[in-house]
Formats: C-alpha cells, structure tokens, sequence
C-alpha cells in the first residue's frame, strides 16, 4: 500500500498550487524513506509547470533541491540510516550500465535518467517533487548533507550548487582566473560563492546596481549593470569564463565580446529562444559558447563537501506553503535575495 503524504499541487499550468495528499511508494529493498523539511524553489520548477519547455504531466508537484531526515530503509540500503541527514536533487534514477552512467554522469543516461519530477520512472510512474513532505528515493540518488550545513541553506546546493559548481570546475575556475557570473538569482549567487571558494577572480552582470552591494558581500569584487553599455564596454576582454545563469533571453554575442581569448561562455540558463551569434565572434580569439547541466552524483557530494569545507551554502528566504505562488512571481521579477525554500511543515491539506 503506497502512503500519501501532504504535498503543493499545481493542477494545470495556470492554476496555482493547492495544498493536498500525493502518493509514495513502499519501501523497495534500496529505497530510502525521506522526511523534507525544506524544498528550494528553482526557475526549472516554474519553467515546466508554466509549460515554457513543453507539455507537463499534472496534476504535478515540483521541487528538486530536496533536505531532510532519512525516516525508513529498505532491507539492501546500507549507505543510510534512520536519522541520516540527507538530500535529494535533480535526479531519481537512471539504468547505471551505460557509458554516462559509468562516467558519472547520470545526468545523460541513455536509458535516459529520470527526474525528479514530471518525469516517467522505469516502472511508469510519473514522479512527483520535493514541495512535500515526504520522498521515497533509491538509495543510489541519495546525498548526504555535511553536519556542518543547516537543511534550510542546503537544500538550493542540490540544484543551484551543483549546477554551477560543475561548470566551474570543469572550466577552470581557479585562482589567477576571472569569472563573471550573469544574472544574480538562485544559481548565480552560488555561482559567486562557489568561483569565489575556488579563488577566481569574480564579477557579477547584473540588470541594474539593485544587486551591487549584495554581490561584493557574496564574495565579487566588482559588478556592472548590463544596462550601462559604457560599463559592458569596459569589461570587454576581461574574462576567462562567463557563466550566464540568467532563465531569459539575452544576447549572448554581447557577452563572448566579453571574454579573454581562449575564453568561454558556459551558459546554465534555459530560456528556449536560439542563441543568435556570428562565427566570426567565437572565432576571433577561439573562443568557446558551452552548456552544462547539474551534474552527476559523484559530483554532486563532492560539491556538497567542497561548500561544508568553505563555510558556504545558500542565502536563504523561508517562505510558507501559501506564500509559495507569491514567491513564484518574486523569482520572475528577479527580488529574491537569493533562493526562497519551502518550509514543508507548513503544507495542511484541506482534505
Ligand atoms: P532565478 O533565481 O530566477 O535567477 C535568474 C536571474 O536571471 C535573475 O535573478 C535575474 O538576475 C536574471 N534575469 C531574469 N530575467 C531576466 C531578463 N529578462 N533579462 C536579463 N536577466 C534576467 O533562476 P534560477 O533558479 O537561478 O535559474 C536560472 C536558469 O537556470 C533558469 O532558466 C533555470 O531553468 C536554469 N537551470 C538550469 C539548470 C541546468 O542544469 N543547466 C539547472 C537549474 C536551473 P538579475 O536580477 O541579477 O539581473
Ligand atoms: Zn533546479
């Protein structure tokens, strides 16, 4: 008998969310029973259920920057224990056998992987998110959270952390190198800490100054307005990695002028428009346009020691189940300082 746990449902994409029951498997034999206590609100949450990247599955319940308390073990789960802090993210499972998955990067399985949410499990299932209050998650998916990190602060690592300390990583950020990182949300904040923590030089681009004292407090050491032309100009040339995390349209030739040669543009935003950009722009000074995605679950706990280590994590909001669609709009008009998390206790559904 599957249990039901009280959960924020969105029944079509302009609905808004009710407070109501979905429901979790039983236990399989590597299955992991989570208590939530917090979800982060990501862009991709608000992205799939107002259908800006396609058809979604509803009703549908969103949320992967998942932190809470492991409450019940299947009997092969030996990695985990009642009590165990833990966190789930972008991923709930994937096949493990192909040439991604023994990569590490269970992220592109072939199979392919499955999501956290609005997603089809092997078994059919579609799968339901962490704006709940409880997951059951295979053991295999499952991160633990460093003692040394609250859960609320935790939680938005499990996307906005890993998804920009991969990128990072795999481009170099370190000392002696300069990051700009544009668009100051929920990724890009991180994106700050974490180029910081790894000694890059950092720079916010950001629409306007709202931001500017914010940023130099997350670890930059300067920050423009890309509404200023004259302050975009001056920065022309001066970077070896821009990692773009803004969820809209921008011109990203704009922003390879911006680069050193050898540099690159790594984008982690997803809006759905092409990029328009010239080949003379990349070419001139081999230049590289890149993407990435999450990352894989070797990485993803490597991410989470990598921020205990630093004294790093989120800058949280807590917001209450009923505030949740009040916050939504706030993270489409860019005024959250810098990830709101749902405080899951507060989820009372009516029926
Ligand atoms: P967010 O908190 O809303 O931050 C996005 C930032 O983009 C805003 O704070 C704002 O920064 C900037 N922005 C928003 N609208 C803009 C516009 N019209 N023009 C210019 N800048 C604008 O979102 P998020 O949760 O960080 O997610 C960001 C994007 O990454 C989303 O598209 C999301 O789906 C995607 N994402 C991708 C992955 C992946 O694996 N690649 C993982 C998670 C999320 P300023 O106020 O500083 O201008
Ligand atoms: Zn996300």
């Amino acid at each position: 008998m599957p249990t039901t746990t009280p959960a924020l449902i969105a029944d079509s994409a302009t609905s808004g969310f009710r407070q109501g029951t979905i429901e979790r498997r039983d236990l399989r034999p590597d299955d992991v029973r989570i208590s939530i206590a917090y979800a982060g609100i990501c862009h991709s949450d608000i992205h799939t259920v107002r259908e800006e990247w396609g058809a979604a599955h509803f009703p549908l319940t969103v949320g992967h920057e998942i932190a809470g308390t492991v409450v019940d073990v299947g009997e092969d789960v030996t990695r985990y224990a009642p009590g165990d802090r833990v966190g789930v993210g972008c991923l709930v499972d994937s096949c493990g056998e192909c040439e991604p998955c023994k990569d590490a990067m269970e992220q592109f399985c072939t199979k392919p992987s499955v999501g956290t949410y609005n997603s089809q499990g092997y078994d059919g299932e579609w799968t339901m998110g962490g704006y709940s209050q409880e997951v059951v998650v295979r053991e295999r998916f499952v991160l633990r959270i460093p003692d040394a990190m609250e859960l609320d602060v935790a939680a938005p690592l499990l996307c906005a952390g890993i998804t920009t300390y991969s990128p990072l990583r795999r481009w170099g950020a370190a000392t002696g190198r300069s990051v700009a990182v544009v668009g100051v949300g929920g990724l890009g904040h991180m994106g700050v800490k974490i180029a910081a923590a790894m000694g890059a030089t950092v720079t916010t681009i950001s629409r306007s100054d709202a931001k500017a004292e914010d940023a130099i407090g997350l670890g930059a050491t300067a920050h423009v307005a890309s509404s200023d032309r004259g302050a975009m100009k001056a920065v022309r040339g001066s970077f070896d990695i821009v990692l773009n995390t803004v969820s809209a349209d921008i011109p990203i030739e704009d922003y390879v002028r911006l680069l050193k040669p050898a540099g690159v543009v790594v984008n982690v935003g997803l809006p759905m428009e092409p990029y328009s950009i010239r080949p003379g722009a990349l070419i001139g000074g081999n230049k590289a346009v890149a993407g990435s995605q999450i990352g894989g679950l070797a990485e993803t706990q490597e991410m989470l020691e990598f921020c205990a280590e630093h004294g790093i994590a989120a800058t949280v909001e807590v917001v209450a189940a009923a505030d949740v669609d009040a916050a939504w709009d706030r993270v489409v008009d860019g005024d959250v300082r810098y990830r709101c998390v749902i405080d899951t206790s507060t989820i009372t559904p009516a029926d």
